[in-house]
């Protein structure tokens, strides 16, 4: 488990997390974390893991790393939180180096996740985008949807922000009508997950079909429809929240619950 705990880096050396612009490196155990006896200068700590400090290092020149999603199929399931924390730090500095609020250049500080503008004193912290994640059930069928992004023949859960002003539940109704055209009624929740692509924090749900044909737009998402647990279409990477909340109401319809 990553400690989330900056005082307790005390040392620059341990391990480290190394990060190009579009992929991560691999370890010699086919993970993403190396022991390493020095970090270098630019290192970022990121708290302790298994009694040593880790960091994160951000390079250029790293084209032929597995790119960030890939390693969603192939990380241990442990070191997904770190591979989360390590992208979502890292892009956060690399976007707030100058203050938003009066453009002068921002100081990251020690023992934190914080950067600080000495002009006007604002502070930015790691940005997190709060999405809702949904499940759409009627009896035991699951409404699965794709868009044009998606591999061929994979489909997922519904997934939108969560706009100013409003609740997560809302979402839910919103971002299901807008998507897909039906109404849904009781809508309860699941777990959460942190989704660093690039810095989503997605509340996962179930929200039970309450009346309406399926429509869509055709561009964000190219085609919808419900499946039974015997006949599934590809499903997303087993990290994610999409893929627990498949899981999960599989084994709800299997034993009957
Ligand atoms: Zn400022």
């Amino acid at each position: 488990m990553l400690i989330r705990d900056l005082s307790r880096v005390t040392q620059r050396h341990g391990y480290l997390i190394r990060v190009g612009r579009d992929g991560v490196a691999p370890a010699p155990d086919g993970g993403i974390i190396q022991p390493i006896a020095d970090w270098p200068s630019g290192a970022v700590a990121l708290g302790e893991w298994q009694g040593a400090p880790i960091a994160v290092f951000g390079e250029n020149g790293s084209a032929d790393w597995p790119a960030a999603r890939q390693w969603l199929h192939t990380l241990p399931r442990d070191q997904f939180p770190l591979l989360s924390s390590a992208l979502q730090v890292l892009k956060w500095l690399r976007d707030h180096r100058f203050c938003g609020r009066c453009g002068k250049r921002m100081k990251r500080l020690e023992h934190e996740f914080a950067m600080h503008c000495t002009g006007c004193q604002h502070r930015s912290y790691p940005r997190i985008s709060p999405c809702i994640i949904t499940l759409i059930t009627r009896g035991r069928e699951m409404l699965l949807a794709r868009s044009p992004r998606f591999g061929p023949g994979m489909y997922s859960t519904l997934a939108g922000f969560i706009e100013a002003g409003e609740s997560a539940e809302e979402a839910v109704r919103r971002e299901v009508h807008e998507e897909v055209g039906v109404e849904v009624g009781r809508v309860s929740y699941f777990q959460s997950q942190s989704w660093p692509f690039p810095h989503s924090f997605m509340l996962g749900y179930y929200a039970e079909y309450a009346g309406g044909d399926i429509t869509i737009d055709g561009v964000e998402i190219e085609d919808a429809q419900w499946f039974t647990p015997e006949d599934l279409p590809g499903l997303p990477p087993k990290f994610s929240i999409s893929h627990a909340l498949i899981d999960n109401f599989l084994r709800s319809v299997a034993t009957g619950r």
